[in-house]
């Protein structure tokens, strides 16, 4: 039966697939796609792993005392049942061979599968059944563990390994999850989902931001999803709207399958702006620069039609490594990756920017601390490890020979924080010298994302060549909203007059000291707050590289002058929100 979800539009576009929902099982299991040559080691696996349940049941059955109650032996009888069902193994062959899925990813999908019929029974005695199937695929599954296939996570990456992405699966396939770390969110590549729906998160929390990166399909929020959504349900997701419609009807399939179709044609129209000159109607020029996560990003940065990057997110060379950082040298390698790529525009750079919502490790435990929001984040991190901190400046540093580098600190607060940021920054110069190693002269920024930093911005602008407006956090930090908690994701409110107040001002002071001042928080490509931010005066924007050339028709068809007057009624209204969509 058809029925509708709806969440947070947070990439746009439209997916439709069949879906893979993940981690609603309370077994926690890895999930990886095999290569088609693996298909029947691992169906082999599955069975290994059966029998040795089968004939540990047996065993256990053997030694049951001879006074122990009837019931334990029936229940025996009733797991070994369940263990040789033909069905259950013919459907574990189906999910490693038509999907190539891993064998304990079949066990659970097929689990989950046979558990929603189990609940629609009308038998008490039979739903209570579940029970014993549960402890059964366990029991599989921990033999399992005991003998894991060598081929890496997917959804639980290890460090640096190689991910089989290039799965051969013919179906287009759509990620339900419960949450996706901003992590395992980088390890899908678009061959292998097409979308990505998530039951928690927010607009501009990290895995959504990951997911915009990626050009998919997403939506998040969309509670009880991974209940509602059963394995392999048709799906579409329409990433403008934030609805995912299940088990559509053919007519709606037809209708979604032509808006796919006209976004299509829409990209491939905008395409042709990419080498036009970001210019508004009065000539002004603007800066359209792309934010990316990976260095091997840089080269789609270049080919979406960005004349620079405005803000790489470094923290995610350093996720999902057990503790195992990358060294001066790795970064080095990584950082002179994107300058290569980009082709001598320049490139900023910004300081690992961990914590909150984005741990290095998924075993890092989410509340150990009440806040992580206002906790152990970004800068505070780094400054709170020297040691690591001092090897990436010196690594950036390096790197920096090589092409036009710009510095970005996340997270500046207070003057001492700038203070102790620059001493290090002295010392990894110095220790560069030291070692008689080559080190590049880099501009220096500080990302205003705190409205503390807002409200002093005049300060900073003393110590800083540049500023970025970090408004993702800005407006969480302004406005005290979760931006990753979907609960709240209501009161999310770029357009509320305290948020732009500060953006104003920001961009006003940078100005007037004559010095670059960028956003690059989401703000920068929501094409609803285009004009109003080029009537405030700002000419550098940097979003994710699959919005620059939506925003690129925004500054085309705008006339700067007149937006700067239309903008400061924007900024004097007690509604402008109104203002904007008028
Ligand atoms: C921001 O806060 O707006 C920003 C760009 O940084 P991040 O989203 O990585 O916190
Ligand atoms: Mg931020």
């Amino acid at each position: 039966m058809t029925f509708s979800i709806h969440g947070l539009a947070v990439s746009r576009g439209i997916a439709i697939g069949r879906a893979v929902v993940v981690a609603s099982s309370r077994m926690d299991v890895v999930h990886y796609f095999i290569r088609p040559d693996q298909v029947e080691a691992e169906i082999l696996r599955a069975r290994v792993a059966r029998d040795a349940v089968i004939d540990e049941l047996r065993r256990l059955q053997e030694e049951i005392p001879k006074d122990a109650p009837g019931e334990l032996d029936a229940l025996l009888e009733v797991h070994l049942m369940l263990l040789q069902d033909h069905a259950l193994a013919e459907a574990i062959r189906h999910w490693i061979t038509d999907r190539l899925y891993n064998a304990e990813w079949a066990l659970t999908t097929q689990l989950e599968i046979i558990s929603r019929q189990f609940d629609e029974m009308d038998d008490e005695y039979l739903r209570e059944r579940k029970a014993d199937l549960e402890q059964v695929v366990e029991r599989i599954l921990r033999h399992m563990k005991g003998a894991a296939s060598p081929i890496p996570q997917l959804i639980a990456p290890q460090s640096g390994q190689q991910l089989p992405l290039d799965a051969a699966v013919e179906t287009p396939l759509v990620l339900v999850a419960q949450d996706l770390s901003p992590a395992d969110m980088l390890q899908f590549k678009r061959k292998v989902f097409v979308g990505f729906i998530t039951a928690v998160g927010g607009k501009t929390s990290h895995t959504a931001i990951v997911a915009r990166s990626m050009d998919i399909p997403a939506v998040v929020g969309a509670r009880a999803a991974s209940q509602l959504i059963r394995q392999d349900d048709w799906v579409i997701i329409d990433g403008n709207e934030g609805v995912v419609i299940v088990d559509p009807t053919p007519i709606i399939l037809e209708e979604y399958s032509f808006r796919q179709r006209q976004n299509e044609l829409e990209r491939e129209r905008l395409a042709r702006l990419r080498y036009t000159p970001a210019l508004t109607m009065d000539g002004q020029r603007v800066e359209l620069l792309a934010n990316i996560e990976q260095p091997s990003d840089g080269a789609a940065a270049v080919r979406a039609g960005a004349v620079g990057v405005g803000l790489f997110r470094t923290e995610f060379l350093f996720m999902g490594r057990s503790g195992n950082l990358p060294g001066e040298d790795e970064q080095y390698r990584a950082y002179c990756e994107v300058i290569s790529s980009m082709q001598g525009m320049p490139i900023t750079i910004r300081t690992l920017d961990v914590g909150a919502d984005k741990p290095l490790d998924k075993a890092q435990p989410k509340d150990y601390y009440l806040n992580p929001a206002l906790g152990l984040r970004a800068i505070r991190w780094s400054l709170a490890d020297p040691v690591m901190f001092r090897t990436q400046l010196r690594a950036i540093l390096r790197a920096a020979v090589h092409g036009p580098v710009k510095l970005l600190f996340p997270m500046l607060a207070h003057k001492s924080e700038i203070e102790q940021t620059l001493a290090q920054l002295r010392q990894a110069q110095s220790e560069l010298d030291a070692r008689g190693v080559q080190w590049g002269q880099v501009k220096l920024g500080a990302m205003i994302e705190i409205p503390a930093a807002a409200l002093m911005v005049r300060s900073f602008l003393k110590y800083f060549d540049f500023l970025s407006i970090g408004t993702n956090d800005l407006i969480q930090y302004t406005l005290a909203i979760d931006r990753a908690d979907e609960a709240v994701a209501h009161l999310y409110d770029p357009m509320h007059p305290a948020v732009l107040r500060l953006v104003a001002e920001v961009i006003a002071a940078a100005n007037v000291a004559g010095k670059e001042v960028c956003v690059c928080g989401e703000m920068a490509g929501d094409l609803s707050m285009t004009r109003l931010l080029l009537g405030l005066g700002l000419r550098s924007f940097s979003m994710h590289p699959a919005q620059i050339l939506a925003v690129k028709q925004e500054v085309l068809r705008a006339d700067a002058c007149k937006l700067a007057p239309w903008a400061q009624d924007v900024m004097d209204s007690e509604s402008p929100a109104s203002m904007l969509e008028h």
